[in-house]
């Protein structure tokens, strides 16, 4: 399922499911308190510590995202009409999961069964 995406929602869904994985390890940590007394105790502060880490890792896949998508082209996907943003020589449609790309050679090996790959049109582009 998630090969299908766009490169930018890829990120974010391992971002998000960092987050969970997260908040699940320090709630389990918690609980270990109930369940353990004092030795959970420390078995809490260890979950909690590896659940901040998920969590601060998440943090950092979404600032990524974010200078990522800030710098990444906006472009009208020319299956769904819809503005989306590319990342590197190819990359899907973030609505339709079409395979855009620059490169006219690559788009001859390029796509797989269920979609042709098209030629995205340029609207704005930002440089850096
Ligand atoms: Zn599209």
């Amino acid at each position: 399922m998630k090969w299908k995406a766009s490169k930018i929602s890829t990120m974010r869904t391992w971002g998000l499911l960092l987050v969970l994985l997260g908040m699940g390890i320090m709630v389990f940590g918690t609980s270990g308190i109930l369940l353990f007394g004092n030795v959970g105790k420390i078995i809490a502060a260890v979950f909690m510590v590896l659940g901040m880490i998920s969590c601060f890792a998440s943090m950092g896949i979404y600032f990524y995202v974010g200078m990522l998508s800030t710098s990444a082209p906006v472009l009208d996907c020319p299956e769904c009409g819809k503005k989306t943003k590319m990342l590197g020589r190819t990359d899907r449609c973030m609505y339709c999961h079409t395979i855009l790309t620059w490169d006219p050679a690559y788009a001859a090996d390029g796509h797989d069964e269920d979609s042709e790959p098209a030629s995205p049109t340029v609207t704005t582009t930002t440089s850096s």
